[in-house]
């Protein structure tokens, strides 16, 4: 026989810590893509360190760049 005692609902009134004064180490990495030429492709990169695959027009690059920029 197994019997749980009912669980009282509630919660310390606690303020919550203020740790506004902390900021975070640094800004967040934001996302800056950019082609790049490597021989006769043309490849998207950017600052977070992502790299889109090699195309051979650089219109597809940028393309790849303005996708990843709108993902997150
Ligand atoms: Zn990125």
């Amino acid at each position: 026989m197994h019997e749980d005692p009912p669980a009282p609902v509630r919660t310390a009134p606690g303020p919550p810590p203020a740790s506004a004064s902390a900021p975070p180490p640094g800004p967040p990495p934001g996302h800056s893509a950019t082609t790049i030429e490597r021989g006769s492709f043309c490849l998207a990169r950017c600052t977070c360190g992502w790299s889109g695959p090699a195309r051979r027009s650089r219109d597809r690059a940028r393309t790849d760049a303005a996708e990843h920029l709108a993902t997150p």
